[in-house]
């Protein structure tokens, strides 16, 4: 992980469908200066005042992560959202015309396509970090998440279904590079008897092919079939990567997930950031309260004194929330 906070070069952006609405949306990505955090902003209402994703400004986790309330609530974030996490950006501005991001293809890659045709600015300031100290574990049913110590973020995952996709499990240790190879082109999954219901009820009105696995009882119906054997699981570590990434600092821990989604994982963070005791904040730059500083600390050459912001110098404020 980088020790230090990072933005993005140039500004960034993308049209796509948005997977509730059906809509054509359009993101503009833009740099913010150090200890910025990572802000949305509706273009589209007449109350745009950006939102910090931040987990106390998650809405909603029903169907997808939602940030905001009212006109400025925003939807679909999570896929951008690990995308951001696994390259460790934290200093973004994202811009979007309507109620969700695009869905795009179903997984972060096209995100991490994206940030990546833009390049990095690495910024001259140190990165926190969180380290779990003491375990925790939240149940709903048979489903659970649980995180506890470790020196490395790492995941394991068993996601449990009937019919074709089965038992499915995996175990994930972060570097950024294993994110964007390994978890960032998992898509989307859904059953089709789900799809056809939602479909009923006025949702997931741009969903499809080509930006879900669609499974049905005899197996997948997208004609190409899958990119992972294991793609559903390694979907749901996507997942779970968008979802810590409302921490707003990379949670350094051994998370382990049985059959657990959005809200299980927006509670985590929100015990762990509420509860004191289970975390510890670490400055990524100082090597005297960092236990695994091989992962945690970059040679000073690789910081490169660059300007605060992309050639585009739009300078933004912090948005009062
Ligand atoms: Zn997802």
């Amino acid at each position: 992980m980088h020790a230090h906070q990072k933005t993005i070069k140039h500004s960034l952006q993308i049209r796509g469908k948005g997977l509730h609405t059906g809509q054509m949306i359009d993101v503009t990505i833009r740099p913010l200066p150090i200890d910025s955090g990572i802000w949305f902003k509706r273009t589209d209402v007449s109350d745009s005042r950006a939102i910090l994703a931040a987990a106390e400004n998650v809405s909603d986790t029903s169907l997808a992560t939602s940030i905001g309330w009212g006109q400025r609530r925003l939807s679909t974030l999570e896929h951008l959202m690990a995308a951001l996490g696994g390259l460790g950006v934290n200093n973004i501005m994202v811009e979007i015309n309507g109620p969700e991001a695009p869905i795009l293809d179903g997984s972060a890659e096209p995100w991490v396509n994206l940030l990546n045709t833009a390049g990095f600015q690495i910024l001259n300031a140190p990165r926190a970090y969180y380290r779990v100290v003491k375990p925790l574990k939240l149940t709903d049913g048979d489903k659970f998440l649980a995180v506890e110590p470790n020196p490395d973020f790492t995941v394991d995952f068993t996601i449990d279904f009937p019919g074709f996709i089965k038992t499915q499990k995996r175990h994930f240790k972060f570097s950024e590079t294993a994110f964007a190879n390994e978890i960032s082109p998992a898509r989307t999954f859904c059953l089709l008897k789900d799809v056809e219901m939602m479909k009923s009820q006025g949702k997931a009105l741009g969903g499809g092919l080509d930006n879900a696995v669609v499974v049905g009882d005899d197996g997948i119906l997208n004609p190409e079939g899958l990119r992972f054997q294991d793609e559903c699981v390694r979907h749901k570590i996507l997942d779970l990567i968008g979802d810590l990434s409302l921490a707003q600092a990379p949670i350094i821990g051994h998370f382990t997930g049985f059959k657990t989604g959005h809200s299980l994982n927006h509670k985590i963070v929100t015990a762990l950031l509420n509860t004191p005791g289970y975390l510890e904040k670490v400055d990524a730059a100082s090597p005297v309260t960092v236990k695994a500083s091989r992962t945690f600390v970059a040679p000073l050459k690789t910081v490169l004194n660059p300007p605060l912001l992309g050639p585009d110098g739009d300078r933004a404020p912090i948005f009062a929330n």
